[in-house]
């Protein structure tokens, strides 16, 4: 997950007079309520196969219609939910609900691996729990397991790497994927590709973003797409949003796309 940072966020930076853990409290109590209520919707986003331009997949991203504050981000409120606990209910629920809902999206996909790929917390995969839930999901909606592909950074895994490995191999065994998001930042580099069960690299829309305007940007990306590929792994680019993108990662020989370009995370009912 990236780092939370109070600047950038719109739901806190309005109410400067209290303090962080006053507004932590009240947001953790707003969670809770949420989780009650039903705020919470599961968005999807397409991610596009670069050659044939089809339709192979699609990223589950929650959004939180929050009576008062209106539409919240995740980056706004999950950190929260982390340190709380609350994120391992909602982790459940975002699960459920992309899985619910793909007998759906897969009608409107017409591709050889379709996949919906749901994000992982880090306080998600501390338990054995974890895994029998994915598969009791799984199992009970007669989904094939491969078209799960789960989503995590180094932080997932940064706390507990022995239980980590140990539980992403329970997952692999059940059938699911894994890729690796953020690749190149921070939250995800070599460490992560050399030690876990991944098949799935996800580049960095900062990378991708600069790709044209910065060669050294370029060059990351080319170099990521290598390494990936040599390692049997496919590659996401995040963040296309202009054609010229699109075509650039094409010609490096990017996998699949996931921006802008191909469509915003939209609701199940607009897809
Ligand atoms: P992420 O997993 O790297 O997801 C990609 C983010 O990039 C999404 O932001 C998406 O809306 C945004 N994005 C995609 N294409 C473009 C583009 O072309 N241009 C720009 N400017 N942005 C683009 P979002 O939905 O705000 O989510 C932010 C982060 O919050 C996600 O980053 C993920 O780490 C986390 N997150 C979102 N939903 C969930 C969830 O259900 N569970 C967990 N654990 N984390 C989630
Ligand atoms: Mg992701
Ligand atoms: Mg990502
Ligand atoms: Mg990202």
């Amino acid at each position: 997950q990236p780092a939370f940072d109070p600047s950038q966020s719109t739901i806190f930076r309005r109410d400067t007079t209290r303090g962080v853990a006053t507004q932590q409290l009240r947001l953790a109590h707003d969670i809770a309520e949420a989780l009650r209520e039903e705020q919470f919707e599961m968005f999807y986003q397409p991610i596009c196969d670069l050659s044939s331009g089809r339709l192979a997949g699609f990223e589950a991203l929650i959004r939180w219609h929050h009576p008062v504050e209106g539409m919240v981000s995740p980056m706004d409120f999950l950190w929260v939910a982390e340190q709380t606990g609350q994120i391992r209910e909602i982790g459940l629920w975002t699960l459920q609900r992309a899985c619910l809902d793909w007998p759906v999206l897969r009608t409107r996909i017409n591709h050889h691996k379709p996949f919906v790929s749901v994000n992982l917390s880090p306080s998600q995969l501390t338990g054995d729990g974890f895994v029998g839930e994915v598969k009791t999901i799984v199992s009970d909606l007669q989904m094939p397991p491969r078209e799960l592909k789960l989503e995590l950074t180094e932080t997932v895994i940064i706390n507990n790497p022995d239980l980590a490995l140990q539980l992403l191999s329970k997952l692999i065994e059940a059938g699911s994927t894994l890729a690796l998001d953020d690749f190149g930042t921070g939250h995800s580099g070599l460490d992560a590709l050399h030690r876990y069960p991944i098949g799935t690299m996800k580049i960095d829309r900062a990378f991708v973003s600069q790709m044209l305007t910065s060669p050294h940007s370029a060059k990351i990306v080319q170099a990521s797409i290598e390494l990936a590929h040599s390692l049997k792994m496919d590659v996401v680019a995040e963040g296309i949003e202009s054609e010229d993108e699109r075509l650039a990662l094409l010609e490096l020989g990017c996998d699949y796309g996931q921006g802008w370009l191909f469509g915003k995370p939209a609701s199940l009912k607009n897809i």
